[in-house]
C-alpha cells in the first residue's frame, strides 16, 4: 500500500503527543497515513512493552490511520548506523510516502534527537538505488529482488516536549478532542487517577495540561484554536497563497 504521509516516533505515544492532529486532518482530506514506532518503549517507568502495544493499537483505531507498525529497535540504545538505517529505508520503500514526519531535532529525551537524525539520514539514503533492501523483516535476500528506491519529498520534524520555534504550524482544531482521546489511550503513560504505578514526568496532570497549552499557543500564532508545529530542514514551496490561513493575528 502506498501512503501519502508516514509518521515515525521512537516511542509509541510520541506521534500522539506531537502530530496525531495533523494525521487525522490529512486522513479527513482523503490522504493515506501511517505510523511507524521504532521501539516498544520497553524502558518506560510505567507499563511495559505488552501494555504499550495494546495502547498503540487502540490509539491507531481512534486516529483511524491506515497502518501502524513497530520496528522493535532497542529503546534507549538504538543507533543511527547502517543496520538501523536499512530497517528504516525498507519501510520507507515499502510505503513510498511523499511526506515523512519524525521526532524533534533535539528534545528532553535523548532518543528523540537521535531518532530524528536516523530518519532524516535514512529518508535520503532510501533514494539511492545502489543501496539494496528487501521486503522481508530480516533484510535477507531470499528469492527476491531489491526494493525500488524511494525518497520522500519532505521530512518534517514535529515539536514535542522542549519548546522549539516552528517553521510552520497546522490547524488541528477540528480534530483536537480526538487527539486527546488518542493520547489517553496510553492509559499507563499519562495521568490516570486509577493507576497505582509510580508518578513520572509524563503521568502528572500538569503534563497533559502542557500538551493542551502548547497546541493552544501554536493555534494562537495563526488565529485558530489548536495547532501542531513543525520544523522543516528544507525550504517549503507552495503553489498558491490560497493554502494560507488568513486570520487576524
Ligand atoms: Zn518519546
Amino acid at each position: 500500500m502506498k501512503l501519502d504521509i508516514l509518521a515515525f516516533g521512537v516511542h509509541p505515544d510520541d506521534v500522539e503527543l506531537s502530530c496525531a492532529g495533523t494525521l487525522m486532518i490529512e486522513k479527513k482530506n482523503g490522504k493515506k497515513v501511517g505510523i511507524i514506532d521504532l521501539t516498544e518503549g520497553e524502558l518506560g517507568t510505567r507499563g511495559n512493552a505488552e501494555t504499550r502495544k495494546l495502547e498503540a493499537a487502540n490509539a491507531a483505531k481512534i486516529m483511524n490511520v491506515d497502518i501502524r507498525e513497530n520496528l522493535s529497535m532497542a529503546d534507549g540504545f538504538f543507533k543511527n548506523d547502517e543496520a538501523h538505517q536499512l530497517k528504516v529505508i525498507a519501510v520507507i520503500r515499502k510505503y513510498q510516502p511523499e511526506i515523512v514526519l519524525c521526532n524533534a531535532p533535539e528534545d528532553r529525551h535523548p532518543d528523540h534527537g537521535r531518532s530524528a537524525n536516523l530518519i532524516v539520514d535514512a529518508a535520503f539514503l532510501s533514494g539511492l538505488k545502489k543501496i539494496h533492501t528487501f521486503s522481508n523483516e530480516q533484510q535477507i535476500e531470499v528469492n527476491t529482488v531489491s526494493q525500488k528506491e524511494w525518497r520522500p519529498k519532505y521530512v518534517f520534524n514535529y515539536i514535542q516536549d522542549r519548546y522549539l520555534n516552528p517553521n510552520f504550524v497546522i490547524d488541528i482544531s477540528e480534530v483536537f478532542e480526538k487527539k486527546i482521546e488518542a493520547m489517553k489511550a496510553f492509559k499507563t503513560q499519562f495521568f490516570n487517577p486509577e493507576s497505582n504505578e509510580p508518578q513520572t514526568y509524563l503521568s502528572s496532570p500538569e503534563f497533559l495540561d502542557s500538551v493542551i497549552y502548547r497546541s493552544k499557543m501554536f493555534g494562537k500564532m495563526i488565529g485558530v484554536k489548536y495547532a501542531e508545529g513543525y520544523i522543516s530542514p528544507k525550504m517549503i514551496g507552495i503553489r498558491s497563497f490560497d493554502v494560507l490561513i488568513k486570520e487576524n493575528t
